[in-house]
């Protein structure tokens, strides 16, 4: 760090008016000299000034400026130091290519005092500048309300790119570009899955209960997946945070808009003064930036989380709503090759089911999994199934009570039999050895025949009229069925 620059700038009506003396040349080159004479390492540094009098920071036609710039690139400069950014430049659009593209491609260190941004922090974590330059946004914002918004959006909207530091569960940061966010494949449908989970009516508490009993890795612990390290050791999660799911973290999910593809801002502003007290904005003053990156969830279906969310907690009890029914062997389905259910992921467009996806968690977090038929094969196929094995149509029930009556009446005559034989046997038609031997064999017929009653009652016990597949069928009928990506492998009866 050998050459620093040190840019003053004083603007029309700062100039005019001489009272006001809080923001001059003076004080500023006072503040930054200060600074740079705290510091070991920039002391030792030349130091050059440019000034700008009397031009505004819009523009950035400004001779001081174009000297600096130029000096730039001649690499004549290693580091610039500002009061703050809104001195340098107010163009937030310029500002954002300077701070992130230009200077660092240049290696030169940038720091603006009064923001407490230092580029050089910045290489480090990756995340300071866009917190810093988040605040600045939103500094602005709160000045210049009108300014602000046109000016805020159109940088968000032209970058796309001011995601706070980690990346919310279901996204990872693009490795080419740091600031947006693409879609982590690994958990994404965890995601997807909770607001499934939500939308059938599952409270919080019985969402997160699911997630624990499946083994679903948490937010905290993909972080660690992803990074190797625990960033958040020492934040306000618990250590409990890291294995199991709570209440609180699938609200946390619920509730954020980042899953539609909208990216919010200026939720919060940290102050620089008070110790960095934060504070929280009305969602009025929220700004939205919409399809900033892909969703993992639908508007409507988001909506509809939150409006359900809201109501349960008025009425304190659960509502059971369901828009659209799951397929009739969601809760049936195994994975053959490791046991654990399979899961039926539903895909609307917020009115109707477009779509469910079946895959096995477990496989997949193991990168073994196999892709499983459409569950409309599968539909179908237990439907016919059950048709075979359980379903009797109207002529063979009657061919069964056919059968039943001619036992009864089999046995009637069996009786009628009995009591003539025994009449033989009382005046001595035939001796007590044949009488009992006769007695014996009509006995064991009408055993058979009586068995054989209750087989039919039981068949007709057990048949049904099979015309659909419904829930109710297959919970009947089926305890598990076991896929493959070849289809069913085994089916466990009830
Ligand atoms: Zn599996």
């Amino acid at each position: 760090m050998n050459n620093i620059a040190i840019y003053l700038r004083k603007s029309v009506l700062e100039k005019g008016n001489l009272g006001h003396t809080e923001d001059t040349i003076n004080s500023q080159r006072n503040i930054i000299k200060s600074f740079i004479f705290n510091d070991q390492e920039l002391k030792k540094a030349n130091i050059e000034e440019f000034i700008d009098e009397g031009y505004s920071g819009s523009t950035t036609s400004r001779p001081g400026l174009d000297k600096l710039l130029l000096k730039i690139k001649q690499g004549k400069v290693n580091c610039i130091i500002v009061k703050d950014m809104s001195r340098f430049m107010r163009n937030y659009i310029e500002m954002g290519d300077y701070l992130e593209n230009i200077f660092p491609f240049m290696g030169i260190r940038f720091i603006a005092i009064n923001d407490g941004y230092d580029s050089s922090n910045e290489i480090q974590n990756g995340t300071e500048l866009d917190i810093q330059f988040k605040n600045l946004l939103n500094d602005y914002y709160s000045r210049d309300i009108s300014e602000k918004m046109t000016t805020a959006l159109l940088v968000a909207k032209k970058q796309g790119k001011y995601t706070s530091g980690t990346p919310p569960y279901g996204y990872l940061k693009d490795t080419e570009d740091n600031y947006k966010l693409v879609i982590d494949e690994r958990v994404a449908d965890n995601v997807r899955y909770i607001f499934q989970l939500l939308l059938e009516g599952h409270t919080l508490n019985e969402t997160a209960k699911i997630l624990n009993s499946e083994g679903v890795i948490t937010a905290r612990a993909r972080r660690k997946e992803i990074k190797g390290y625990d960033a958040y050791a020492n934040r306000w999660e618990s250590n409990v945070e890291d294995t199991i799911w709570s209440h609180s973290m699938v609200r946390r999910i619920a509730n954020n808009e980042v899953y539609t593809g909208t990216f919010v801002f200026n939720k919060s502003t940290k102050s620089k003064l008070d110790g960095g007290k934060v504070t929280y904005h009305p969602k009025e003053e929220w700004i939205r930036v919409y399809d900033n990156h892909e969703a993992l969830i639908s508007k409507e279906t988001f909506d509809e989380v939150e409006g359900l969310l809201k109501s349960r907690h008025r009425k304190s009890f659960g509502v059971k709503k369901k828009k659209y029914q799951n397929s009739p062997l969601a809760t049936f389905v195994r994975c053959n090759k490791c046991g654990y259910k399979i899961r039926f992921g539903t895909s609307s467009n917020g009115k109707e089911l477009v779509s469910i996806n079946l895959y096995c968690y477990h496989c997949r977090m193991l990168e073994q999994e196999e892709k499983f038929p459409h569950y409309k094969e599968l539909e179908k196929e237990v439907f016919e199934i059950l048709k075979d094995k359980f379903h009797t149509d109207k002529t063979e029930k009657k061919k069964l009570l056919d059968e039943q009556k001619e036992l009864y009446d089999k046995n009637d005559q069996l009786l009628k039999k009995k009591r003539v034989e025994f009449e033989n046997y009382k005046f001595g038609k035939i001796s007590r050895e044949d009488f009992m031997e006769i007695k014996n064999q009509i006995q064991e017929s009408e055993e058979e025949n009586k068995e054989r009653i209750q087989t039919i009652d039981e068949e007709l016990k057990q048949a049904g009229s099979i015309d659909s597949l419904t829930k109710e069928t297959v919970e009947k009928y089926i305890d598990r069925i076991y896929i493959s990506g070849k289809g069913i492998e085994r089916i466990e009866y009830q």
